[in-house]
């Protein structure tokens, strides 16, 4: 119920204008967001792959509307791969892209020539990119891009909700070799029609999606901060015979940074997903809902503000 509600008050333009203007706002921002510039985004990739962690970068914004956004999207990502190339971040550092930034939701067969532009460039700085997935009226479009864009691009990375009652199979299309998938839960408000609804049900979906993905001849991603999930990582690991370096465990910056450190220095892959940019709020209200704690540090925030 909570979590609907604010993921509700993630559309909400006036929530948005009140949120942003608050000064103790940029606090609570900067525990999950790198900073509002490619050199924040930079400076915290070199501070995380000193501590042995790889990246993935995501330049905050979504729902583009207009050709001009869109097309800044892009070059912002190009301006990125190129500094992180000069900066010898690359390979350890990859980029996170979501289609409606791209403009997906006017027209996609621009949200494809903009995402080709940006796996050329990431090819180029010789890493890859990830393609987030947004709410489930995009999951079609967002496979169907990713599908083309593998034929020339084969590392480009698909992402998957557990949530979602469709995911099963999906992992059973997607669990093919080179495949790179990132499985996570899921952060958007979806009808019952389309996902399932309780905690219970999205884990016992993700563990079955995690036995496919394991199983299959793909590079998992398993992207969750769930304890008892990344135990049962551990554990099909070991089950079906698979080194570190062929899967990888992924969380997201400012969250359970010491959990981060222990399973890297026990020799896993952890990479990190580290927004930046200035378009932090509907990122901000996903984290919020996913757990009521961060929503009273909010709340005392707003509360103070002058
Ligand atoms: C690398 C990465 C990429 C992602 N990409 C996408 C995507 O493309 N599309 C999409 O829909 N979703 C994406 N997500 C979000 C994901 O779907 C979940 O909403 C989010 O990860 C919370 O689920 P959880 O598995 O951590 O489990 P939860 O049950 O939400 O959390 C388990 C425990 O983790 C801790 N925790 C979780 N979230 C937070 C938080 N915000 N602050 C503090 N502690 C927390 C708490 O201790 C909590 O009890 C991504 C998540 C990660 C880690």
């Amino acid at each position: 119920m909570l979590r609907s509600v604010i993921l509700a008050a993630a559309g909400s333009a006036r929530m948005e204008r009140f949120v942003a203007n608050a000064p103790i706002s940029k606090n609570i921002v900067h525990r999950f967001v790198a900073g509002d510039g490619t050199e924040d985004a930079l400076r915290v990739s070199r501070e995380l792959a000193d501590d042995g962690l790889a990246v993935s970068l995501d330049h905050l914004g979504e729902d583009t509307l207009t050709a001009e956004q869109a097309e800044a999207t892009r070059d912002e990502y190009l301006r990125l791969l190129g500094r992180l190339k000069e900066s010898g971040l690359t390979p350890a550092t990859e980029v996170s892209v979501k289609l409606s930034a791209l403009g997906q939701k006017v027209d996609d067969r621009t949200a494809y020539d903009y995402a080709r532009a940006i796996c050329a460039a990431a090819a180029e700085a010789g890493t890859t990119v990830t393609l987030d997935m947004e709410d489930h009226t995009t999951t079609d479009s967002t496979l169907e891009i990713l599908a083309e864009l593998r034929k020339d691009y084969p590392t480009t990375g698909a992402v998957l909700q557990a949530y979602l009652r469709r995911t099963e199979g999906d992992c059973r299309e997607l669990a093919a070799s080179g495949s790179r998938v990132r499985l996570c839960k899921g952060a958007y408000a979806e009808p019952e029609s389309v996902a399932f609804q309780s905690a219970l049900d999205v884990d016992k979906s993700y563990v079955r999606c995690l036995n496919i993905l394991m199983a299959g001849e793909g590079y998992p991603m398993l992207a969750t901060h769930d304890p008892r999930l990344i135990a049962i990582t551990e554990d099909r690991a070991r089950w079906f015979d698979r080194d570190p370096s062929e899967f990888e465990i992924q969380m997201l910056y400012g969250v359970r940074p010491d959990e981060q450190a222990r399973l890297a220095a026990a020799g896993y892959t952890v990479r990190v997903y580290v927004p930046y940019g200035d378009q932090w709020y509907g990122y901000l209200m996903r984290r919020l809902a996913e757990r009521p704690a961060n929503l009273a540090f909010l709340g005392r925030a707003l509360a103070s503000r002058k």
